[in-house]
This record gives C-alpha cells, sequence and structure tokens, in this order.
C-alpha cells in the first residue's frame, strides 16, 4: 500500500510516497516558493535526485502537479501511475475539541478543519489549501486528515483549562491544545515497543526537543499533558520561541516601547528563546560551539533550556505519580549528547541515571540509560510522516 504524505504550508509543501507496512520510503521531496517563483526538490528511492529544478508554482495545485508528474515520470518516477498511490494522509496542524482522532476527509470534515482556522490563522489555511489541490488532481483518491493537537485530546481538564474566566473557554475556546501530537504519538508507541511491554501499563514523558520544542505526559497511551498550549508559543524556551513567561513582562514592555500587540509577539516567537538569550543563534550546535569558545551567554542559554525540560520531566512525574521511561526525540533531543546529559543530571534521586558511554549516540532508536535505571532514557528518531501513513492506511481501507 503506497500512502503520500503531504504536509502543506503557506509557500512550501513537504511530501513523501512511503508504504507503512514495510516503512519503505520511494520518494520524498520539497516544493518552496509557492506562489512566487517554484522551487521543486525531488528524491527518488535508490535514483538520482532530481534536485531544485525550478518549476512554475503559481499556486499549490501546480506544486501538487509537479508532485505526481515526478513520481510516475518513465525515467525517475517511483510508481508507474497514480493509480498506485492508494490514499493520501494530509498533515492539518489544528483539529481544535472536534477530532480526537484522524479522520477520512468529506464535506463535513472540510468544513469542521475550516471551523479551525481562527486556533491556527497562519497553518490550518495553508493545510486546507493542500488537502483541496490533491483532491481536484486525484478524485476518488481516498484523504485522511492527521492533526498535531489530536493526540492531546485525552488531557483532563485540570491539564487543559487555564484559570481565566470560564467564559473564555465556553464561548471562545481558549485551552491549552498542545502540538507535535504526530511525533509524541509515535516515540510513545516504539517506547512500548522498544520496553517490551503493553503501552497501558507504561508512564512516559516524551521531549520533542527541536526548533520548535515540546513535552508530553503520556499515561497508559493517552497523552495526560502536554507543555504547548493554546498556541505553540507556550512550555519550553524554544530557537526563537520565549515558552512560558509571566504575561505581565507584556504590558510592561509594550508600554515602555511603545509596541503594539502584533510587533511584541513578532519578539516572543521570532526572536527570544535561545537564540534571544545567546544573543548568538537558534541553532544547538551554534551554541555548543559558542559556549566551547568561552561565550557565557551560550552556556546560559544551554543551561536555560536543559532546566526547563528537567523541570517539565520532574512536574509529570508528579503529575503521573510515576514514570517508567523519559523520551528524547527531535532535532536536539536525537542529536545532542550535551543537552540530553544536561536535563537528566540531577534526577538519579527518581531512579534515572544516564550512562554517558549510551548517550554518546546520535539518530538511533537506542538505550541511553545506566544499566541499573530505574527510570528507562530512550533516544528515538521521530517519524511523523510514518505516523500519517499508518493512520491514513488504516482509515483508507
Ligand atoms: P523543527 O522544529 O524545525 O522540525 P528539528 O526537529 O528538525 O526542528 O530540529 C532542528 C534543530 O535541531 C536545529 O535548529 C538544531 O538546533 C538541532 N540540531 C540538529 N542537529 C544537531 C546536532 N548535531 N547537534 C545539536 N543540535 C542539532
Amino acid at each position: 500500500m503506497n500512502i503520500l504524505v503531504i504536509n502543506a504550508g503557506s509557500s512550501s509543501l513537504k511530501y513523501q510516497l512511503l508504504n507503512p507496512e514495510t516503512q519503505q520510503v520511494l520518494a520524498k521531496g520539497l516544493c518552496e516558493r509557492i506562489g512566487i517563483d517554484g522551487k521543486f526538490t525531488y528524491k527518488p528511492e535508490g535514483k538520482e535526485a532530481v534536485k531544485e529544478a525550478d518549476v512554475a508554482m503559481p499556486t499549490h495545485n501546480e506544486a501538487i502537479k509537479a508532485v505526481l508528474d515526478a513520481l510516475v515520470d518513465p525515467k525517475n518516477g517511483v510508481i508507474g501511475s497514480m493509480k498506485e498511490i492508494d490514499a493520501v494522509g494530509h498533515r492539518v496542524v489544528h483539529g481544535g475539541e472536534k477530532f480526537a482522532k484522524s479522520v477520512r476527509i468529506t464535506d463535513e470534515v472540510m468544513a469542521a478543519i475550516e471551523e479551525c482556522n481562527p486556533l491556527a490563522p497562519l497553518h490550518n489555511p495553508a493545510n486546507i489549501i493542500g488537502i483541496k489541490a490533491c483532491q481536484a488532481l486525484m478524485p476518488g483518491t481516498p484523504m485522511v486528515a492527521v492533526f498535531d493537537t489530536a493526540f492531546h485530546q485525552t488531557m483532563p481538564p485540570a491539564a487543559y483549562m487555564y484559570a481565566l474566566p470560564y467564559e473564555y473557554y465556553e464561548k471562545d475556546k481558549v485551552r491549552r491544545y498542545g502540538f507535535h501530537g504526530t511525533s509524541h504519538k509515535y516515540v510513545t508507541q516504539r517506547a512500548a515497543a522498544m520496553l517490551g511491554k503493553p503501552i497501558e501499563e507504561l508512564k512516559l514523558i516524551s521531549c520533542h526537543l527541536g526548533n520548535g520544542s515540546s513535552i508530553a505526559a503520556v499515561d497508559g497511551g493517552k497523552s495526560v499533558d502536554t507543555s504547548m498550549g493554546f498556541t505553540p508559543l507556550a512550555g519550553l524556551p524554544m530557537g526563537t520561541r520565549c515558552g512560558d513567561i509571566d504575561a505581565g513582562i507584556l504590558q510592561y514592555l509594550m508600554n515602555k516601547y511603545g509596541m503594539d500587540i502584533d510587533k511584541m509577539l513578532n519578539v516572543l516567537n521570532k526572536k527570544s528563546g535561545v537564540e534571544g538569550l545567546s544573543c548568538v543563534s537558534s541553532d544547538f550546535r551554534d551554541l555548543e560551539n559558542a559556549a566551547a569558545e568561552g561565550n557565557e551567554k551560550a552556556a546560559l542559554a544551554q543551561k536555560k533550556f536543559a532546566y526547563e525540560v528537567r523541570k517539565y520531566v520532574g512536574s509529570y512525574a508528579a503529575a503521573m505519580g510515576g514514570v517508567d521511561a523519559v523520551i528524547f526525540t527531535a532535532g536536539v533531543g536525537e542529536n545532542d549528547k550535551a543537552i540530553r546529559s544536561m536535563v537528566c543530571q540531577g534526577l538519579e534521586y527518581m531512579g534515572l541515571e544516564l550512562d554517558a558511554a549510551a548517550n554518546d549516540v546520535r539518530g538511533k532508536e537506542t538505550v541511553i540509560s545506566a544499566a541499573g535505571s530505574k527510570v528507562k532514557v530512550l533516544l528515538i528518531p521521530t517519524n511523523e510522516e510514518l505516523m500519517i501513513a499508518i493512520d491514513t492506511a488504516a482509515l483508507a481501507k
């Protein structure tokens, strides 16, 4: 079964054709500068990549057309015809409270996704354009929507409610939603397989640490709390996002510098996080190099980040009444042994001990805790495309 996975943004579109049963990726790539001039990247498995061809892409329709043409191309294609694409899985950022699971896309589902647009005004409209472009070019092929928020819909009210006037929840849907759900779901399922236990019997803490970062407490396979909130600005400090701060700071800075709320949010989203704190970079590789050369702010940014991750690990262990394993995933979690080691420092009291030699590893599914560690520490590369393809295949049958 071949599943085309589409992740559509406002001016870009990532795609992957894969078989969820064999986990084989047949081809993948990226359409960029949609609506501008159009740049197309295509990498067929086992064949020479057609790199960065200029393809006119006034809209997402031309981008999808370029993807389909490349997949069936006699020379560099990987399938004989479009009939060999059994279903399309679309990443959709926000499913609000309407979607606790992936769904087959119907007219009603499209309307419900559109109703979530105000909750993710930058992302959902782009996801919808991607779905419509696929529907136009592949009528009759089953389409499935997989939401970043769905996995967290199992949170109890005490975790998802903010202590604001209740009417803002009732009337305006202001609550914690959480994101990165597809990744947290994938790595926690893999963790259960690695530990050889049913996921229903496990308390897991999943640390998705990338450019955007979030942590989830997953009890018995269900998300019971997560660090991102109403928007992906909340929780941990990230590459350029501030994470949780005192809301009173907004009034103070806006008054002092005559900033309007858009300017203020631009600072919080794009100029803060480890980049803002270090005055060096949002990239943890740059922080590490700068810290090694004696840059104190870069070292502080690393410390602050690891400190906040450690605090979440402690608080989620408290929230679940224990923890069996802590998982590291995404760009930083999979690659940065120094950050993993800093996060785990001082957690021996709760039975968590890292093995320094085992931690000296990158991007490989492996146990990195010491042999006697009661709480296991796992490195699990995330694979959101595979998770989307698995859900899509199940719903398309
Ligand atoms: P996104 O949130 O964009 O999906 P990723 O999960 O791909 O982000 O993570 C990207 C980040 O991972 C980079 O900004 C960088 O900080 C970090 N990263 C990637 N490789 C390494 C590495 N070898 N060592 C440390 N950090 C790394």
